[in-house]
């Protein structure tokens, strides 16, 4: 039971007054259904009306309240007509312009009649004016006090007017203050060193600041909590998984060691560290979620192969999902290979198969007669069971929502996790968002790779790059040319990938040059893959499609058409196709003038690193977090006040003060995570 309360946080908005169902419905759009969600919605700004500027001091564009009495009215018929009224103040004069209004409106501004208004100041031929100012005319000699507090403007929609919005906050603010203290989730001595006030009281001044407090730092109050919230729903969700039973799996002595023995190269020590890592995680009776991040190239496969053995040395199940035809089937043709000394059959299953095939290989995974199952989606099918899947591999990650995650996950019982993704992720935020997850990094190449070389080339250079690409084909290389515009143009009647490969294909008649795209069907882009793989075709047109996995060592020129299109962690995954073969690889950035200052240095920050860290830190501070998490698909983009980017800096102490809260204040919990989580469903473990 919530305490009474909290509950009243929870009463919908239709208990203030002048709510009915039908304005209900519009703040709905607004995300506002409960009295709670009245208070977080935080103005977007504020606007000071609390002081009457004189009219000498006022600058262009701003917004303000000036007082002044009326020296001169007049109806202007041009060029659109118009009440213009001028008012001075003894310092200066300004003139007041409606172009709506009426005739009671005109008779009320009379010689010498005083009048106060607010609105922006822009300029009129040699003056100033403000366009339908809000106005008061004020009698005789009455004082009418100023606002005392900034005065807040709120996100809005059709129908929702800002007096409404600040009436329903006053309500709302009304209803808590006599309560406010059991409102209050965090510990005083979290409060004091952290040096926050109150819960309400932080609410109270952010709806109403007085002029010149400093907002940033409630707000970041209010964004603390949530990120607090978040953290403990993620370690909450990772506790009740470690109450759970799974397959204890020895460690594999029969299969890896033969495996080892059999590479044409030693593990780095950082794939052994990993391999290390998971096994003893395997080893264990409880669920294994292990979430392994590795540079493109760093050789992660090798890392989810041996984890694979350990499963089917103890004649358990796997299954090995990725988010491509393309890449299911690279993995399922270099596993196979390397699982044939070990007379260890690898499946696949791909959307495209036939339904008979499916069928036969869904029965000898129901059967328990396959054990090592390697697909796409088609995985997540429901007439896909297993007779006892006791780990699950996912690729690529980002690719997923946490709910196909999951989907596949329910296949077993309980089976360990691992799950693999080239996207750095900073530590901060591994930290705190991936606190349901155990985090190992593969934080080195294979020995002899050389550094791919990035060069930032103006588009007039063209004939210079396709000269470049003769030369390279010449000497039995090949070529990616990257097409980062998806749109269809409106002139062209081709995407832009397919005007790119025909531009190539004109200026480059003596080279056989492929393309793929998204568009194609998944057994077209598998044959065009082929070819470029087995070296039929010299030189790939691509949309970001190759973006995942996809392995030609012979490939050691990448060109890529507006890159500034893309974001740098995705630019980085994709030149990491390159620089896998012996020969030294370059990555052209193709761009067009002019390019923003902004996209000029993320481009010169690239060509500069080779850090897939350094780089996503970099990232993450110019665009923001989405690309690291997939934030929608694990429930943090949903946040209300906290942003990732913006409040990041509050991190460390996040993970920290849960750490104290889970120790010391563990009723505080709950009451956080119903305050805050809006779809809690989500973080289900079931
Ligand atoms: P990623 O981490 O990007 O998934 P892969 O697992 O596809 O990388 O490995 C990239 C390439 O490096 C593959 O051709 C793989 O065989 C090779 N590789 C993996 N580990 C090593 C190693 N220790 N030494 C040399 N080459 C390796
Ligand atoms: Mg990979």
């Amino acid at each position: 039971m919530l305490p009474s309360s909290m509950a009243i946080l929870q009463r919908s908005v239709t208990d203030l007054k002048g709510v009915g169902s039908q304005l209900a419905a519009k703040l709905a759009n607004l995300q506002i259904k409960t009295i709670q969600d009245v208070l977080f919605h935080l103005p977007t700004k504020y606007v000071d009306r609390t002081r009457i500027h004189s009219i000498a001091t006022v600058r262009l564009n701003d917004t303000v309240v000036v007082e002044g009495s009326v020296t001169k009215v007049s109806v202007v018929p041009k060029p659109k007509r118009s009440l213009t009224v001028k008012i001075t103040d003894g310092s200066g004069d300004i003139t007041l312009k409606f172009f709506h209004f009426n005739m009671q409106q005109q008779a009320q501004f009379k010689q010498n009649v005083r009048v106060r208004c607010f609105g922006q100041i822009k300029a009129f031929r040699n003056g100033l004016q403000i366009i339908h100012p809000e106005y008061k005319v004020i009698l005789d000699d009455a004082i009418v006090p100023v606002e005392e507090h900034l005065t807040p403007i709120y996100a809005s929609c059709d129908g929702v007017s800002q007096n409404l919005l600040r009436n329903l906050v006053r309500q709302s603010l009304a209803i808590i203050n006599p309560i406010a203290e059991s409102l209050e989730l965090l510990p005083v001595s979290v409060c004091r060193n952290l040096n926050f006030i109150s819960w309400h009281e932080t609410l109270q001044l952010l709806h109403a600041p007085p002029p010149d407090l400093d907002v940033v730092n409630l707000q970041k109050r209010m964004a603390f909590e949530e990120l607090l919230a978040q953290h403990l729903i993620l370690k909450q969700k990772r506790q009740a998984l470690a109450e759970q039973t799974a397959y204890a799996l020895s460690a594999d002595n029969t299969f890896l060691p033969v495996l080892l023995e059999k590479l044409p190269f030693a593990l780095t020590a950082a794939q052994t560290r990993v391999i290390n890592t998971i096994s003893v995680d395997m080893q264990s009776s409880h669920p294994m979620v292990r979430l392994v991040q590795g540079d493109v190239g760093s050789g992660k496969t090798l890392v989810a192969v041996a984890a694979a053995l350990q499963a089917i040395a103890g004649g358990k199940q796997v299954a090995f999902m990725a988010p491509t035809e393309i890449l299911a089937e690279q993995h399922w043709r270099n596993i196979s290979k390397l699982c044939q000394h070990l007379k260890i059959s690898v499946s696949l299953l791909t959307g495209k198969m036939a339904a008979k095939e499916k069928q036969k290989t869904s029965h000898a995974l129901g059967s328990g007669q396959d054990k090592f199952i390697i697909g796409t989606h088609a995985l997540l099918q429901d007439n896909v069971v297993f007779k006892d899947l006791a780990l699950v591999i996912i690729d690529e990650q980002h690719r997923f929502g946490v709910d196909q995650r999951l989907t596949l996950r329910n296949k077993g019982m309980q089976p360990h996790q691992l799950i693999l993704t080239a996207t750095p992720i900073p530590r901060t935020l591994a930290m705190t968002f991936h606190a349901d997850m155990d985090y190992a990094v593969i934080d080195e190449l294979p020995p002899g790779r050389k550094p791919i070389e990035t060069v930032l080339v103006n588009s007039d250079r063209r004939t210079e790059i396709l000269q470049r690409i003769r030369n390279l084909v010449q000497s039995g290389q090949q070529v990616y040319w990257v097409c980062t515009i998806i749109e269809q143009s409106e002139v062209l009647d081709c995407t832009p990938a397919e005007q790119a490969w025909q531009d190539l294909c004109l200026a480059l008649p003596d080279l056989k040059i492929g393309l793929l795209h998204g568009r194609m069907k998944s057994q077209e882009k598998d044959q065009v893959m082929q070819e470029f793989s087995n070296g039929n075709t010299n030189v790939l047109v691509a949309t970001t499609v190759i973006e995942v996995g996809v392995d030609v060592p012979n490939a050691s020129l990448m060109v890529i058409e507006n890159p500034e299109r893309l974001g740098l962690a995705q630019l980085h995954q994709l030149r990491g196709r390159v620089g896998r073969g012996n020969a030294q690889s370059y990555c052209v950035l193709l761009y067009k003038t002019p390019l923003s200052e902004r996209s000029i240095e993320r481009l010169k920050f690239l060509r500069d690193s080779n850090d897939g860290f350094a780089i996503a830190e970099f990232d993450l501070q110019m665009r923001g977090p989405g690309e690291f998490l997939g934030t929608k698909q694990s429930g943090v983009a949903q946040m209300r006040i906290a942003d990732l980017v913006r409040d990041r800096e509050l991190l460390p102490r996040v993970s920290a003060v849960g750490e104290v809260i889970s120790q010391d204040y563990p009723e505080l919990i709950p009451k956080l995570i119903r305050r805050w989580i809006r779809d809690q469903v989500q973080y289900a473990v079931v």
